[in-house]
């Protein structure tokens, strides 16, 4: 799988991916980063990559040409080339095959092109599984008020928002895209199943029990939050890692870790129960923590 970042700070990335597992599947060659500086695709004295933004106002915003020649550069086209095509808000009838879900062109099968913006639509792990399915992903920062919308309506798929906050610019949840789909990729992690099992898990991932209702796995998911972990020493700072840990009844620790899923995502992320695979147990378990907060 390869990545392609459209940036005006290539140097924003050295030491980002260089790192853990990232830089371990890029030397094994299962992940393949690209940087791409958009001052390289301008044509003036200046490098001039932004402009002043129609109807007044605030900032600059990032210019449409240098964009889509540096997307040409990378073999991507303009979907108004297709016969089919009309802008986003227009566009109802196109052949299924070039829809997608809003209604606008795909990019060329195995190909994601993707806007970094605020207005985006949330960036979930069940977005990163998708596009962990791809062959390439290509990710456009954004800098200033943001890129011409053009660019999004011609030539992509989507805009990503990486949560609620205003960035400065889009370097910095190109790389949280990179990190969190390229340990989705097949073989990048030890355990294929550990992607499955982590916080945010497919909801479906692991509801198998053995015969006493006890979830098989030792991991979080079936989209609950992971469970607390502990490690040695014992006793630290006054507080001594729960016992049930250090017995080796596995049994026992699998039905703690499980309570201690549905704790902390009552606790922290209540939302995500709703789409969680819950067990007559589990829900057993979340009305006594309700009822008597324990
Ligand atoms: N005027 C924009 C708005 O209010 O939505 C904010 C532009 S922001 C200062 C500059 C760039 O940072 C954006 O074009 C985008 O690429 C990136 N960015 C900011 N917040 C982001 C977020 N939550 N997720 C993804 N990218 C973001």
């Amino acid at each position: 799988m390869r990545f392609e970042i459209i940036t005006i700070f290539p140097a924003f990335f050295a030491g980002i991916f260089e790192h853990g597992i990232v830089r371990r599947a890029q030397a094994e060659g299962l992940v393949g980063i690209g940087l791409h500086d958009l001052r390289t695709f301008t044509h003036d004295r200046h490098r001039t990559v932004d402009d002043r933004p129609f109807g007044g106002g605030e900032g600059m915003v990032l210019k449409a040409e240098p964009l889509a020649e540096a997307l040409g550069a990378l073999g991507i086209g303009n979907k108004s080339a297709h016969p089919s095509f009309l802008p986003n808000s227009l566009s109802p009838t196109l052949a299924p095959e070039m829809r997608r879900k809003d209604g606008a062109p795909t990019s060329e099968a195995g190909t994601r092109v993707i806007l970094l913006s605020a207005q985006g639509r949330p960036f979930t792990q069940a977005v990163a599984r998708d596009l962990a399915k791809m062959e390439r992903v290509v990710l456009i920062c954004g800098r200033y008020e943001g890129v011409d919308e053009r660019i999004n309506e011609l030539y992509c798929d989507m805009e990503l928002s990486i949560g609620d906050y205003v960035l400065s610019g889009g370097e910095l949840a190109a790389a949280v895209v990179v990190d969190t789909v390229m340990r989705l990729v097949p073989g990048v992690l030890g355990n294929e199943a550990s992607g499955e099992f982590e916080s945010f898990g497919v909801a479906d991932a692991e509801i198998t029990t053995d015969e006493e209702g006890v979830p098989r796995s030792q991991h979080g998911s079936g989209g609950l939050l992971d469970y607390p972990h502990y490690t040695r020493p014992a006793e630290f700072g006054g507080l001594r890692a729960p016992e049930v840990l250090m017995n080796g009844d596995h049994l026992q620790i699998r039905k703690w870790r499980r309570e201690q899923q549905l704790r902390k995502t009552l606790k922290n992320r209540p939302d995500l129960l709703e789409g969680a695979s819950l067990s007559e147990e589990d829900r057993r378990i979340l009305d006594a923590i309700r009822n008597h907060g324990e």
